[in-house]
């Protein structure tokens, strides 16, 4: 991997189970702009954990939009399914602390589950929060298909006094120290998923701080409709003893309806501004760059 000319080491993660739209694009722009400016490195890593939904032809079309958007990184690339071995290590050392269980629920059991699901599912920043079935679970009962969840009162107590764990939000939100909350961790995220159906196939919140770690990152840089999640994220990275890097949440491009924009949504293509005849530079003005 090239060395970084300063310490400052960001990335762009995208997940190749589409084409990318705009709000990739600022995404992308913005975290190679920051290294830039700070004479860094910028990475690219391929989140592709999700092999139902991930393309090759996808990962392809990746590469020709950034490139095409004047981005450049060094090779090789991270792919987060080379990298199983790693997050299943992870796993049993967290199943070696006792912090984990097997969990076969669905969706629908989960909801059955809830008391008063009629009043609407408790949601925190990874959905909804676990009413706790399977809890009681040992690991040594874990089936193949089935996934695994982290005991977060058992993580919240394992780590003691949780409010001594921080991290820095460099803006342009909410900018400043935060520090992990019992209570939302709790009441508002409740036993997260870290791995589904394997050992090793990790669910996003365990690879992306194992990945960050790897990668050396020394400030993320993400769209702010990941801004709660960091808080998983902070924890995960108390848990298994890795450096917490800077992290910057910038704001979302919406469509013309102020909505968000989604792959699922039907987000107008990079590569559909492409073929109409679009340059890079119409691209940043669409996206106030
Ligand atoms: N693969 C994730 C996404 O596309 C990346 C999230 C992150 O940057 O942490 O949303």
């Amino acid at each position: 991997m090239a060395e970084a000319v300063s310490g400052y080491v960001t990335r762009f993660a995208p997940s190749p189970t589409g084409p990318l739209h705009l709000g990739h694009a600022f995404s992308a722009l913005t975290a190679f702009g920051r290294a830039q400016e700070r004479d860094g490195t910028f990475l690219l890593r391929i989140e592709d954990g999700d092999t139902s939904r991930s393309r090759a032809e996808w990962e392809a079309l990746i590469y020709a939009d950034l490139r095409w958007l004047g981005i450049s990184w060094p090779d090789p690339v991270m792919h987060v399914t080379a990298r199983e071995e790693i997050y299943g290590n992870a796993l049993k050392t967290f199943a070696e602390m006792g912090l984990v269980f097997p969990c076969s629920c669905t969706r629908r059991d989960v909801l059955s589950a809830l008391s008063a699901p009629q009043e609407g599912a408790p949601m925190g920043p990874d959905g909804i929060v676990y009413p706790g079935t399977c809890r009681s679970r040992p690991m040594s009962t874990f089936q193949p298909g089935e996934a695994i969840r982290l005991d977060m009162r058992k993580a919240v107590s394992f780590l003691g006094d949780v409010e001594r764990f921080s991290w820095e939000e460099t803006g342009p939100y909410e900018t400043g120290v935060h520090r992990l909350d019992p209570r939302r961790l709790l009441d508002e995220v409740g036993d997260v998923v870290l791995a589904r159906k394997e050992i090793g196939t990790a669910a996003y919140h365990l690879s992306v701080v194992i990945d960050d770690a790897a990668q050396g990152i020394t400030e993320v840089v993400r769209g702010a409709d990941l801004m709660e999640a960091t808080q998983i994220h902070r924890l995960l990275q108390a848990l298994l003893d890795l450096p917490t890097p800077l992290y910057h949440h910038h704001r979302l491009i919406r469509d013309t309806a102020g909505k968000r924009l989604a792959k699922r949504a039907d987000a107008k293509a990079i590569s559909k501004y492409r073929e109409e005849g679009a340059t890079p530079a119409d691209l940043r003005a669409m996206i106030g760059l």
